[in-house]
């Protein structure tokens, strides 16, 4: 007979939490902040009296782990640090979750499951002060660069080195945090879907098929700059004409596929004054989809689509990538697991991608068999104090969330996860 988990006392610790590390505006649980640190020594209080280690790893993840009659580690994690006037569930909710699998794992099997069950609460998730996000899994997965972040610096010019520093972390022994890959049979992460899909459906909990691949681009447009009141509309070149054309055009591209979305989310005109014909006009274009085929469709069509406005208007189109990441899929042995068990919890599995990336994404691409299960955002909202989810649906959600942990923990003790 299985000890069940106690969703009411996750609550009580989320809710401890957020007393402890908000106030008036939100949680301020900021990555490398004086606040973050309490909010890790309160979580490490609440490790008292329970069979496990704790340890810090190289990037400043935080590790409990209960060791197991098998060294194979079922992972079980999320983040503590929060965006500055954030949320009292974005990340904490997996961790504490998590926390409380431990415990009824750890009473259940009287102090050493079959499984080793190991814990982590990921350093930096938002990068909100310097820019970085999901900090401490990519230097679990091994994708982090030190070149390219030490240099960076937060609002006050704290360089990100002096900030890990003040926190004990090297930054040239960040690498060895991939140590933490060792024995990690599988990964697991409740998180809340900061977005509407499941409360339109009127859903408590959703399977998380992977995270969206994203293609972010600066586009410009380039057209004549022309006084307004001498140049006839016939022989105008109005860079923000095309612009304006392909702002309409990428929603029927994107559309054409049930999940995709696609966003013109800035748009800078030059002179940029009342009384001149818009010379060039720049703007951004961030198109996702879980899907690399289709992702790959839909920048073709947008790139073929802006050409072809540039010429009806008389200009001429640019386009540099900002930033891109694949779609990442997530184990499809585990999202079978997370089906059951949602629907084994809520009647009802409703698969899902994930927009936003997390820190399982990072997981996912070490190689280790990773699944989210997410849980309702009222009003779709997060990264804000509204940030809120219902009670009944927090139950469910770590009622869910401890049946797919003791799905995982039978199959990687099966050892079919290899
Ligand atoms: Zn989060």
């Amino acid at each position: 007979m299985c000890v069940p988990v106690n969703p009411l006392r996750v609550i009580s610790d989320l809710k401890e939490l957020r007393a402890l590390t908000g106030d008036t505006k939100g949680a301020q649980r900021l990555a490398w902040s004086a606040v973050w640190l309490e909010a890790r020594e309160w979580f490490q209080g609440k490790l008292k009296g329970l069979p496990a280690e704790h340890h810090y790893d190289a990037a400043g993840s935080s590790w409990t782990t209960l060791r197991g009659e098998s060294e194979r580690a079922l992972l079980l994690g999320s983040h503590l640090d929060s965006v500055p006037n954030g949320g009292w569930l974005d990340g904490c909710l997996g961790v504490l979750a998590g926390l409380e699998v431990l415990r009824s794992a750890a009473e259940d099997f009287h102090g050493s499951p079959p499984v080793t069950i190991r814990l982590v609460d990921w350093a930096d998730e938002e990068g909100a002060r310097f820019g970085r996000s999901l900090f401490g899994s990519s230097a679990f997965a091994g994708s982090h660069t030190i070149e390219a972040d030490r240099g960076r610096t937060d609002r006050d010019g704290v360089r990100l080195e002096d900030a890990l520093r003040s926190c004990e972390i090297d930054v040239e022994r960040i690498g060895d945090a991939g140590a933490e890959r060792k024995n990690a049979a599988a990964y697991l992460e409740l998180h809340i879907e900061q977005g509407p899909v499941l409360e339109a459906r009127g859903l408590p909990l959703g399977v998380v098929l992977g995270t969206k691949g994203v293609e972010r681009h600066a586009i410009t447009f380039h057209g004549q700059e022309a006084h307004s009141g001498s140049t006839p509309m016939a022989v105008r070149r109005d860079a923000l004409a095309a612009a304006a054309k392909l702002a309409l055009e990428i929603r029927p591209i994107a559309r054409k596929h049930s999940d995709a979305v696609a966003t013109m989310g800035s748009v800078k005109t030059f002179p940029g004054i009342v009384t001149a014909v818009v010379g060039r006009c720049e703007t951004t274009l961030d198109m996702r989809d879980l899907d690399a085929g289709v992702l790959a469709e839909m920048l073709a069509e947008a790139r073929a689509a802006s050409e072809r406005f540039a010429k009806e208007e008389g200009c001429s189109v640019e386009w540099s990538r900002i930033w891109s990441i694949e779609p990442i899929p997530f184990d499809s042995r585990l999202i079978g697991f997370c089906e059951e068990a949602v629907r084994e919890t809520a009647g009802v599995a409703h698969r899902l991608p994930s927009g936003p990336l997390h820190d399982a994404a990072e997981v996912a691409r070490a190689g280790i068999p990773t699944v989210m299960m997410f849980t309702q955002s009222l009003g779709g909202l997060s990264h804000n104090k509204a940030e809120d989810t219902k009670v009944e649906d927090l139950t469910l959600a770590v009622e869910a969330f401890e049946r797919l942990a003791r799905k995982t923990m039978r199959w990687v003790g099966d050892g079919v996860a290899s």
